[in-house]
């Protein structure tokens, strides 16, 4: 298990904008994915940190790839 590459941190994620993750499971016959509230993880964290301390529930191969869940640009301005 090595392929983990570096991906950015909490708080650079949420520096987009964005405020939750999509993990899904390693294993891309299973395809199991999830998403979560990302408040719950430090700004220092990086997200390939995670990745491999999730296991699948369903099929139970441990590992994941999370990506973050990017927010829709506002449409307007609001005025
Ligand atoms: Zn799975």
């Amino acid at each position: 298990m090595k392929d983990y590459p570096t991906k950015i941190t909490f708080g650079q994620m949420r520096e987009t904008g964005a405020t939750s993750i999509i993990v899904f499971c390693k294993d891309y016959r299973c395809s199991h994915n999830v998403t979560m509230d990302a408040s719950r993880w430090p700004d220092e964290m990086r997200l390939s940190d995670l990745e491999p301390r999730f296991t699948c529930t369903v099929c139970g191969q441990r590992g994941s790839s999370i990506r973050s869940i990017d927010v829709p640009a506002k449409m307007g301005t609001g005025r």
